[in-house]
């Protein structure tokens, strides 16, 4: 009698860290400067010069960035924002911390993305800013939205959470819009443990999301201290010049980021090179729609989705429980917010959310991460065309 073997359980995904970014926290710990300091300094110089944007400020996550984004762009009691509900709830959320209204708006199904048309729709007599998502890593249309948000008067904001690494037109995402907020969380492409960054063009709103972080003191912890240590001097008392917060990323998250942004090509090829062998190895499966680069940019896979149509042997549901059988973890597709208890009540001045809901209700994640081997990918592959009823998968 032989023993089955014992297959490991695949997880949907899985951060890459390795021995560097250990030598770098240790020199973190070893230096006693833990809080904001020269590591967050260095980690924004290298984030701005890679996403081709003047100014990069670390915050503590995307959704303390996304909150000082609305801030610095005057968005507050009044105001409507549109946003799709096919997203994480973070940006909806945001936009309610300022006492503006989340407008939801639909998006196309090819990408998963807002539109200037879905935007169009969802605009009304207040809308004073967009928050436009790059979701799952498909760079958004940017430019039309721009166009149909400038001709109106209208801030843009672009949630790329999930995008770093992805480009719009041969250049990275993000520096089209007015700020754009990004995520280092363990999901996403590159981590921090929990972290995030606001990037903009604009020297006024960085300077302001930067003293906006840190309480609004007019002079930072860091720079107060070397300041005291050179001139031994009683510096002047500080000022907090308008209601602040405290949304900073520490010198230990930003020394693991420095790390992880020198991975970045490596991480984004090896997640395409991936997406590519699950395109293949599920080529000719009826009612399946994999998602894929748009005509106009370039994805970094943060999610591989896929719809399941109603021409393949069963639903969503029923696919994903054949993957979990075979020890692969699946997600279920993106939320949509709209649909959320927490905005369900809500007055979000909706129209219909069609192809949201139908994303929503069809698609799924599949495992992508740097790691992931090819006995991994075969079972992921076997498992599905085994779903699809095919004779000896
Ligand atoms: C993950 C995610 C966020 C939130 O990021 P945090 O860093 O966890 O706050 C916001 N928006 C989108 C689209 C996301 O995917």
């Amino acid at each position: 009698m032989t023993a089955e073997p014992v297959l490991g359980r695949i997880n949907v995904m899985k951060p890459w860290l390795g021995e560097e970014e250990a030598r770098a926290l240790a020199e973190v710990v070893a230096s006693g400067w833990l809080a904001q300091g020269p590591k967050v300094k260095e980690f924004e110089a290298g984030f701005s010069a890679a996403m081709e944007v003047r100014h990069a400020v670390a915050a503590s996550s995307c959704t303390t960035a996304l909150h000082l984004a609305l801030v610095v762009a005057g968005i507050g009691t009044g105001d409507d924002v549109v946003v799709p509900s096919l997203s994480f709830i973070a940006a909806p959320n945001a936009v309610t911390y300022v006492g503006a209204r989340p407008v939801f708006c639909d998006v196309e199904p090819a990408t998963g993305n807002a539109t200037a048309e879905t935007i169009r729709a969802a605009l009304t007599m207040d809308t004073r800013a967009v928050i436009v998502v790059d979701q799952g890593g498909v760079p958004v249309d940017l430019d039309p939205i721009r166009e149909l948000c400038d001709r109106h008067g209208i801030t843009v904001i672009e949630d790329a959470a999930c995008a770093v690494g992805s480009q719009y037109k041969g250049r990275p995402v993000g520096t089209g819009a007015d700020v754009t907020v990004w995520s280092f969380h363990p999901g996403k492409i590159l981590t921090t443990g929990e972290g995030g960054m606001l990037t903009t063009h604009r020297a006024d709103w960085a300077a302001r999301a930067r003293t906006l972080r840190e309480h609004s003191r007019s002079v930072s912890a860091a720079d107060h201290h070397r300041s005291s240590l050179l001139a031994s001097l009683q510096s002047p008392p500080e000022v907090y010049v308008e209601i602040g917060f405290d949304y900073r990323m520490t010198d230990l998250q930003a020394a693991v980021g420095i790390v992880q942004l020198g991975r970045l090509a490596q991480v984004v090829n090896r997640r395409r090179e991936i997406a590519a062998r699950y395109v293949a190895g599920l080529a000719g499966l009826r009612g399946l729609r994999f998602i894929s680069d748009p005509p106009y940019g370039t994805t970094n896979f943060q999610s591989f989705w896929l719809e399941v149509l109603p021409a393949f042997a069963t639903d969503r549901e029923g696919l994903m429980a054949c993957l979990a059988a075979a020890g692969i973890s699946a997600q279920r597709g993106i939320m949509a917010a709209h649909r959320q208890p927490a905005y369900r009540w809500r007055d979000t001045g909706n129209a219909g959310l069609l192809n949201t809901e139908r994303l929503s209700d069809r698609t799924l994640i599949l495992p992508v991460f740097h790691e992931l081997d090819d006995e991994e990918m075969n079972r992921v592959i076997v498992s599905i065309r085994a779903a699809a009823g095919e004779v000896g998968a």
